[in-house]
């Protein structure tokens, strides 16, 4: 079994001000020290305004920053996006790309996405690229037929287990306080092993991520599950409690 360190990551979405960016970032920082070391890699992604603060109050910490989104060209006549050469430069190591917020509500389709995770490697950045189905699609008994086909569709070409994180998250489960089963979790992870081989170098070791509705109370469980490599995190890392309670149960 490959060893897949366990990644933890805050999506902290259009929420924060600097204030509380900064203070929450300190506050994990200061957890993170305070604990000496820690068996997971842990990632906040604020939104692109918090970003130079988040990053000076997070430096020599050991916790990596994040951007939430990245244009596909490195710059240019793109009025309000950001490039993954600007989120480099300012201290980011990793961009989410294809979250299901962007993809519905940018109309962001499989090749948007694989163009913006090409451009975050060309960048020298990691992308976590997200995929999952709609309720609609679950009940027809589409959920792995639609994965699947966002994993091909979505992950450029050359991609490694370096460069490259990839986080299931059910639209159904986004915000909403409801998740899988954990058999449901562990089926879906599974596949998404099975079809890494031949998408990616290196697909055993290739992080694969939960998303959706985790919390204290459930992070456990899913932690547990095979073939979940830690967790993207919306709602519950605006909280410094409940993100290191979710980051400790791996
Ligand atoms: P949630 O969001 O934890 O608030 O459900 C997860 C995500 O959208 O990344």
């Amino acid at each position: 079994m490959p060893d897949r360190r366990p990644l933890i990551a805050g999506n902290w979405k259009m929420n924060g001000l600097r204030a509380d960016g900064t203070a929450l970032a300190r506050d994990l920082a200061g957890r993170l020290a305070a604990a000496g070391s820690a068996g997971f890699d842990l990632l906040v992604c604020p939104p692109a305004t918090l970003l130079h603060a988040v990053g000076e109050a997070l430096a020599g910490s050991g916790i990596a920053l994040g951007g939430q989104d990245c244009h596909a060209a490195e710059k240019g006549a793109h009025t309000g996006d950001v490039s993954a050469w600007m989120l480099a430069d300012i201290g980011c190591s990793h961009v989410i790309v294809g979250h299901s917020e962007r993809r519905h509500d940018h109309g962001e389709d499989d090749a948007a996405v694989r163009a913006k995770a090409a451009a975050a490697h060309k960048a020298g950045l990691t992308a976590i690229i997200c995929v999952g189905e709609t309720e609609a699609e679950r009940d027809a008994g589409e959920a792995e037929a639609v994965v699947a086909r966002q994993l091909e569709g979505s992950i450029p070409q050359g991609a490694d287990a370096v460069d490259t994180v990839i986080a299931y998250e059910p639209v159904w489960a986004i915000g909403t306080g409801r998740t899988p089963t954990v058999a449901d979790i562990a089926a879906m992870h599974g596949m998404i092993r099975r079809r890494l081989h031949g998408l990616v170098a290196s697909p055993d070791s290739v992080r694969i991520l939960y998303g959706g509705s985790m919390k204290p109370g459930n992070a456990a469980e899913i932690m547990a599950v095979a073939d979940v490599d830690g967790g993207l995190v919306g709602g519950a890392s605006l909280k410094a409690d409940d993100f290191w309670q979710i980051a400790l149960s791996v």
